[in-house]
This record gives C-alpha cells, structure tokens and sequence, in this order.
C-alpha cells in the first residue's frame, strides 16, 4: 500500500464525523462517488453528513443512502472530505468557513492539491473509479449499495463506457461491481437515457438556435428557456452531449445563462488533437482535455463573443 493510502486509512479512523462535499450542479460521478464514500464510513461507525449546496437533482434520488443528502452542513466535523471537486469555490460555500478539506479525492486534469491530503489521478475515468481502486486499501467494504452509487459515477462519466478515457480497469471494476449484484441497466437508463418532458422541449429551445462556424458548433440556453420550457435545474439538462455528437466540428460549446451577469459555459473537444480544459482555465474554470466547464462574468452576449473569440485563437483559426 503506498504512503499516501496509509495516511489517508489513518486519517479516516481516528475520525469520527465526517463532512463530505463536492461540486455545484452534480452530476452523476459528484453524486455517486460521495454517497458511496459516504455510507462506506457509516458502515465502519462513522458519524457522517453528505452535503451539496445545490441538493441533489431529481435524477439521482433513486440511488441508496440519496435521500441523506443536504444542502447545508450542520455541527462539527473532525475531517472534512471533498469527492469530484476541482476548488473550494467549486463547493457553492459548503466548506466550513476558514477550513481547507483534509483529504481531495478527484480526477480532474485542472485540480490544484487544495486538500491536506490529496488524491488526485487525472488517468482516472471517474472519481467513482478512484474510489472502487482504494475503498478495500482503506478497509472499508462495498456492498451493494455502495456499488450501485459507484457504478453511477462510471457510467456517467463514461458516457455509458464510450469515452476515450474507458480503460481495461473501468470495464474490470464495472464487472466486478455487477457481480456485487448492481442492475447496471436501470442504473444505466436512469442517469443517462431518461429525460423529463421539460429537459427535452429545454433541449428544443437550444437546438433551433444551433450554429456552427470555423468548427465550432455552439448554441445557448437563456433564462427565459428555462422558464418557457418549465426546466427547473440551472445546468444544461445534458445538451451538451446531443450538440457533441455532430459531425464535423471541432469543439462543442453551449452558453446557459445563469442571471444577468453570468453565464456557465460548457466546452467539449470532439477532436484528439484539442484540449478544452486550457481553454476553459482561461476563463477561471477546468475540466478534462476532453470536457471542461466555468462561470463567466458577463451578459450572455458577451461571454459568447470572448468565448468564441479565444477559443477559435486556441484553435488557430484566425
Ligand atoms: P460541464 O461542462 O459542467 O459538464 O463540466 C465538464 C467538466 O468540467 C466536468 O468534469 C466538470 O467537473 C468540469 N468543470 C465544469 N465547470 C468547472 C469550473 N467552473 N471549474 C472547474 N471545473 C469545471
Ligand atoms: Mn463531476
Ligand atoms: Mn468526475
């Protein structure tokens, strides 16, 4: 066992409450990986409260242990751990103030050790992969339920196992969670295939204004979308993974316009040879080289000038 996964078996049992965190607008893997990390501890006597400042989308709720979750953390904590999350600002103000988490378990590319402790493999699918790797190295056990919420995290972040990044290990850990008894199918449709009748007529509103020049592929999502569409999450229902499967483009991007002074961009590279995240770093977020997000300043018409403007010089097209 290396050091860093002796120190961290250490820190996890001489504690006893432990906050778990992760990012804003989670998705399938921030959500998995902290329900699974999360009852595993409760398991081994652990005293634990899961927090994500957005709550927990509709989605997710059938998962095990779901319905722990909230949106405020309450009380003392003896360690605070963040899953999935590339910044403290990432965790929409659920670090106790003052406080930097003791251990950061994560995968993204553009994660900075912001923890005490830090686990960060970038080659990792999913954080949900991470922790599938190190929960027995740590001496907590993954039951079934625990499997379930892992094998959300790799198949979202996976995309359903399609991704570049779906190693030999990915599809060993799947298998191995399936022989745990997990309904991968269910599992599979719920996170990934389901959508609400909203989300769709939102997607409608995004695709008839679709366009496409020097091998960007882009559109937006405005409030007033949102509203019409009675879409009630402030992400991008997934969008952005329809507008990337389109042929000959380089780069995917879509706006989604948060109030009147910010905007959440979201850039996927369609091509090997381009890496978003550097893109997206100009603009203060991250990501993957192959997916990155940020939250930029400005009215949605401005942002989508700057954004197109330097990611079109990233790409070197004049
Ligand atoms: P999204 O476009 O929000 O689906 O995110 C794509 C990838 O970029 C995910 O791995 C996110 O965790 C990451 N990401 C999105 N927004 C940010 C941000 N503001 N800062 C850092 N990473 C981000
Ligand atoms: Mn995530
Ligand atoms: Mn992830």
């Amino acid at each position: 066992m290396t050091d860093l996964n002796t120190a961290i078996r250490e820190k996890l049992q001489a504690a006893h409450r432990i906050l778990i965190l992760s990012h804003i607008r989670p998705d399938g893997d921030a959500i998995g990986s902290m329900l699974a990390l999360g009852l595993a501890l409760q398991d081994a006597g652990k005293q634990v409260q899961m927090v994500l400042s957005d709550g927990l989308p509709a989605a997710f709720k059938h998962l095990p242990g779901a319905e722990q979750i909230r949106t405020q953390a309450e009380g003392e904590f003896d360690l605070v751990i963040t899953v999935d999350c590339s910044d403290a600002a990432r965790t929409g103000g659920s670090l106790p103030a003052g406080r930097r988490p003791d251990l950061v378990i994560d995968h993204h590319i553009t994660t900075e050790a912001f923890g005490s402790l830090n686990l960060i493999d970038p080659s990792a699918a999913a954080t949900a992969s991470l922790l599938t790797r190190v929960l027995p190295a740590w001496g907590l056990t993954i039951t079934p339920s625990i499997a379930a919420n892992l094998m959300t995290g790799l198949v979202t972040d996976t995309l359903g196992f399609r991704t570049s990044s779906t190693t030999p290990e990915v599809l060993r850990q799947a298998a191995d969670l399936l022989e745990l008894g997990v309904d991968m199918s269910a599992l599979y449709f719920r996170s990934l295939v389901r959508r609400t009748f909203a989300a769709a007529r939102y997607w409608g509103a995004g695709l008839s204004r679709l366009q496409r020049s020097n091998g960007i592929v882009y559109t937006s999502l405005t409030l007033a979308d949102r509203q019409a569409s009675g879409y009630s999450g402030r992400d991008d229902a997934d969008l952005i993974t329809v507008v990337s499967s389109i042929d000959e483009s380089e780069v995917a991007i879509i706006f989604v316009e948060q109030d009147s002074e910010h905007v959440k961009v979201s850039w996927r590279g369609l091509k090997p040879y381009v890496d978003v995240a550097q893109i997206a770093r100009q603009f203060g977020g991250g990501g993957h080289r192959a997916a990155a997000g940020a939250e930029v300043r400005g009215s949605l018409a401005e942002v989508q000038e700057r954004v197109l403007r330097l990611t079109q010089r990233a790409l070197n097209h004049p």
